[in-house]
């Protein structure tokens, strides 16, 4: 039996798919690509967006066409907030939510056997409990996403996702060690902690884990080279946290902080807890305290309300800040938040512009920050062949700068010292230090 999967959304989506290929394959089915025949296609999606509502429509009918027998499994975020709608859509066979993705392969086999419709969608407010989808094997053997920490409690006005993944819960800390180790013993030499709000990690377990005592305790797992976090928020660093990673030896200096907005009213409104003030000081603390950071970013332009002179302070800040790199998102209003139902919805062309903008000073930022390190010696983990040619490797600095070498046998897998020479696009050239 084959499945094939289609995951839209985040990296939390992603390693959630990866866990039910792995369950299918211990039971016996082959994966294949979600393009070629299968016998049952599993849709993860994700409901961010209307885009995301929309695209996870498409993949169902797409995967229909190519095998009009197939069963077909709809889980994830958006058929967790519209269960209705998605089991109404033609040709879907199962229905889960966020909750039991973990079971998969006995609701496609009931399904088979029965051939009645199933829909499970759990209440993800009472259903608290951290769902456990282990990954021992995974394909890249480079560096694996783990997810620690599902939910959030923050509320942003713009955003679905309390409402499809519940509040918030903790992998237990022992079965995070425990799984880490046993991707250290497969040869996985970084691990990227991820989860829908990773700052919360610890505040529904007894004791007092948090994200923190956990890294230090991957830090001392062999083999294990480089840790690095998921998109967090500015406020989880505080002077005592600062203080710790900067003694950490494998923590990577590289932090993905959602801004948003450069300007505090704009902040208030989307329900961000923070002001750009209190980010900027962030920055400014973390650039001071560690050597060579990267700090990147996610900005909305033409949030409800957004007036040119805050469209303003947003570029004028982004412009002094300096960050290495910017996510720049068009506001799109997701039906049964609070701001959507703001009044003053921005003009479609107004934030085509001002994203345009940001883009701009985004490519000069970028470029200063890859300037800074021409001429320097950095340690690469090296990935894969880049863009499949036969002698160019890529891989990443710990501060994820990308770095593309000349080399004649395989580096893959290796962390190198490398001469970084020159930027070209998003990427630096570098020569292996021999
Ligand atoms: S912090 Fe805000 S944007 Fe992020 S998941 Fe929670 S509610 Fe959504």
């Amino acid at each position: 039996m084959k499945v094939a999967f289609i995951t839209l959304g985040c990296r939390v989506n992603s390693y959630d798919s990866e866990a039910m290929a792995e369950k299918f394959l211990k039971s016996g089915w082959k994966v294949v690509n979600h393009d070629e025949k299968a016998d049952a296609y599993v849709i993860n999606t994700c409901t961010v967006t209307n885009m995301g509502d929309r695209k996870s429509r498409q993949m169902i009918s797409k995967s229909r066409k190519v095998n009009e027998n197939a069963v077909i499994a709809v889980v994830g975020c958006y058929s967790q907030v519209a269960p209705e709608k998605v089991s109404d859509i033609e040709g879907v066979d199962i229905v889960l939510g966020t909750k039991n993705k973990g079971d998969i392969v006995q609701y496609v086999n009931e399904f088979i056997n029965e051939r009645n419709q199933i829909v499970n969608v759990k209440d993800v407010f009472t259903d608290k409990k951290f769902e456990d989808l282990n990954i021992d094997e995974y394909q890249d053997k480079t560096r694996a996403f783990l997810k620690i920490q599902d939910g959030c409690n923050r509320f942003c006005s713009y955003c679905l996702i309390p409402y499809a993944r519940g509040g918030v819960c903790s992998k237990d800390p022992e079965k995070v060690l425990n799984e880490i180790k046993k991707l250290a013993e497969h040869g996985f030499k970084e691990i990227i902690l991820s989860g829908i709000h990773i700052a919360s990690y610890g505040d529904d377990l007894k004791g007092d884990w948090n994200l923190i005592n956990i890294v230090e305790k991957i830090e001392e797992i062999d083999g294990i080279e480089r840790i690095r976090i998921g998109s967090i928020e500015p406020r989880f660093f505080d002077d005592e946290t600062i203080n710790k990673i900067k003694n950490m030896t494998k923590m990577c200096p590289h932090f993905h902080l959602s801004l948003q907005s450069g300007c505090s009213e704009t902040l208030k409104r989307m329900n961000r807890k923070y002001t750009a003030d209190e980010y900027k000081d962030t920055v400014d603390k973390l650039r001071k305290n560690i050597k060579d950071v990267s700090i990147t970013t996610d900005v909305i332009v033409g949030f409800p309300g957004e007036t040119e002179e805050e469209f303003n302070k947003t570029y004028e800040f982004l412009k002094g800040i300096e960050l290495s790199k910017m996510h720049i998102f068009k506001y799109s209003p997701r039906e049964g938040t609070k701001a959507a139902d703001m009044k003053d919805q921005i003009d479609g062309n107004i934030k085509d512009k001002r994203s345009a903008e940001l883009i701009e000073l985004d490519k000069i930022n970028e470029n200063k920050f890859m300037s800074k390190f021409l001429n320097r010696e950095m340690d690469v983990l090296f990935e894969k062949k880049f863009n499949n040619k036969e002698d160019l490797y890529e891989g990443y600095t710990p501060n994820y700068i990308k770095v593309v070498v000349k080399s004649n046998k395989d580096i893959s897998r290796q962390i190198l010292k490398v001469k970084l020479t020159e930027i070209k696009d998003e990427h630096l050239l570098g020569k292996l230090i021999l």
